[in-house]
């Protein structure tokens, strides 16, 4: 345990790094340009920030770039943009692939050392074989013949093509990752940095140790269930010691892996999610990505906050949305907007028989504790529009209060007769009645044309996923949910002509709503969409 700092510890990462020295601790985040970041990248990323803040080190940011097959500048320049929203401080930006002329002088002296030979064991036959602790009838291939193959693999040659490197390390372990690994292997894709200038590739497994080392990076943290291979990327690092003069030593510190309910991380399942259009993209709001979930309404900070409450904790739990979503409530409440929305369908109109023939403008606060959030106009009217849920609720006679304004009494109720929903009410202003002590604060809207309200789509979405924790072999195709995007409409006070997007405010009686696509921007005639914040309560 104390290799790996000890056991669980929740609220902070109040434990060290072992062999670590002030000033003298590099880590590194390392993602391959396979994907956006999503949140379970963040936390490495804001993990290896942590300790090297923690030791005044440096903090290294290193593309794997060694699977070409995956790899998109598109998904380069969105990390680099996932990057600068987590505020990441990086000191080096690197690309496993500034390495490979190194790794293919590596390869030929692997092979040369004898510790590096060709398989052209077809790929399934290579796997049961690796299962069953069976060598390869390659392993006894010479050097001389393995040197000749490797210039076939480096040139992609059909004879190239056929065989994998592997490192000749131990059959017969019990850890299934010391069975031989494959180190290289032919790849004629066109790589989004080299091109196609290399045919031949290092896997992570051969690269991840020998660019840690030559990039002095001391502490290579790890998610824990890549412990089994920790055994192996010593193996394979002293293996390069013995042939590259000068290799420093990397400790290996994992730390558990974030999982949350009814959601998948990794990035081929959300890939799948994207390349078959069931999502808008990879920054879609249901998507648990850097980008979806900031544009679904999290703060940086509520995202850092709960990063750092996850602790140092090596135990795999899933995680609740909920609790993220409650930590960002609690940052964005006491400082976003407050507005006005009645929603479209069945909306009523309330006709007060004493209520201002002309109707009157009041300019109140945007948020009544936090003046920088400004102030609104409040059109008052004789005639309202109020929600069906409210009207559906009152009775004849029934006080209420009207926000922003004062209290009223209702007096006749008018309902369809087929369906029971009210229709029209009618009532009248009573505004020295006590607000306290009404049962409903009612929202409302001046039904006027001087009160240019604006058209609103309330947009609310649920998981992807239908099943609280997705195991290892379930099948997330089957559990995909079928449902996740719900629209309404609504009409909002003409206040909200000026939100911007990514602006975030809270709709009275409703909830937290962040504008994607503010008043004009894509012509007129199109509605505010507003997307529904998670508040934290499950619904
Ligand atoms: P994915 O399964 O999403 O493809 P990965 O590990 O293959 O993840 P990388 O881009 O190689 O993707 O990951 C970069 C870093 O982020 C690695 O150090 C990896 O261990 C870490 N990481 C990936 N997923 C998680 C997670 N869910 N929780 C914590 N760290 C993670
Ligand atoms: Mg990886
Ligand atoms: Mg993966």
């Amino acid at each position: 345990a104390a290799a790996n700092g000890g056991g669980d510890s929740g609220g902070s990462f109040d434990i060290g790094l072992p062999g670590a020295v002030e000033g003298k601790v590099v880590t590194r985040f390392p993602p391959e340009p396979s994907g956006y970041l999503h949140i379970g990248h963040a936390k490495a990323a804001l993990l290896n920030q942590y300790f090297a803040d923690m030791y005044k080190g440096k903090l290294l940011v290193r593309f794997d770039d060694t699977n070409p097959s995956k790899e998109k500048d598109e998904f380069v320049e969105n990390i680099m943009k996932d990057i600068a929203d987590l505020g990441l401080r990086y000191d080096r930006l690197t690309y496993t692939s500034d390495y490979f002329p190194q790794l293919l002088e590596l390869g030929e002296k692997l092979i040369r050392a004898g510790i590096m030979y060709a398989d052209d064991t077809p790929v399934e036959q290579m796997r049961e074989q690796r299962m069953k602790s069976i060598e390869s009838a390659c392993r006894g291939r010479s050097v001389e013949e393995n040197l000749r193959i490797w210039e076939e693999m480096k040139a992609g040659s059909e004879v190239g093509l056929a065989n994998a490197m592997r490192f000749k390390m131990d059959m017969k372990s019990v850890n299934g990752t010391m069975r031989d690994p494959v180190a290289f292997r032919c790849n004629l894709s066109h790589h989004w940095r080299t091109g196609n200038k290399y045919k031949v590739y290092p896997t992570y497994d051969c690269a991840c140790p020998f660019v840690d080392a030559v990039e002095g990076v001391t502490h290579a943290l790890r998610t824990s269930e890549y412990r089994d291979r920790e055994e192996q990327y010593y193996w394979i690092l002293s293996a390069y010691q013995k042939i590259w003069p000068g290799l420093p030593n990397v400790h290996i510190w994992d730390y558990s892996r974030l999982n949350f309910v009814n959601t998948v991380l990794s990035k081929r399942k959300l890939t799948w999610f994207v390349e078959t259009g069931r999502v808008e993209g990879w920054n879609d709001p249901r998507m648990p990505t850097v980008q979806g979930i900031l544009r679904r309404g999290m703060r940086i900070e509520a995202l850092k906050e709960f990063i750092i409450s996850q602790g140092a904790s090596k135990n795999i739990t899933f995680q609740e949305w909920d609790k993220i979503w409650t930590i960002n409530k609690k940052l964005i409440d006491p400082v976003c907007p407050r507005h006005t929305a009645v929603e479209e369908e069945g909306k009523v109109l309330l006709t007060l028989e004493d209520g201002p023939a002309e109707s009157e403008v009041v300019v109140v606060p945007r948020h009544k504790k936090y003046p920088p959030a400004g102030k609104k106009a409040v059109t008052r009217a004789r005639q309202l529009w109020i929600e069906q849920v409210d009207a559906a609720t009152l009775k004849e006679g029934e006080e209420v209060t009207l926000m922003e304004w004062g209290n009223a009494i209702i007096k006749t109720i008018t309902r369809d007769p087929a369906t029971g929903a009210v229709t029209a009410l009618s009532g009248s202003l009573n505004l020295d009645g006590d607000v306290k002590k009404t049962r409903l604060k009612l929202t409302w809207l001046a039904a006027v044309p001087q009160c240019e309200v604006v058209q609103l789509q309330l947009v609310d979405f649920d998981y992807l996923i239908n099943k609280k924790k997705v195991e290892e072999d379930d099948n997330f195709m089957d559990l995909v949910n079928n449902a996740t995007r719900f629209e309404k409409l609504a009409i909002g006070d003409p206040n909200m002509r000026t939100l911007q997007k990514g602006d975030i405010l809270q709709l009275e009686r409703k909830g937290y709503y962040i504008v994607d696509e503010p008043y004009g921007v894509k012509g007129a005639g199109r509605p505010i969409v507003l997307f529904c914040i998670p508040d934290g309560r499950t619904k």
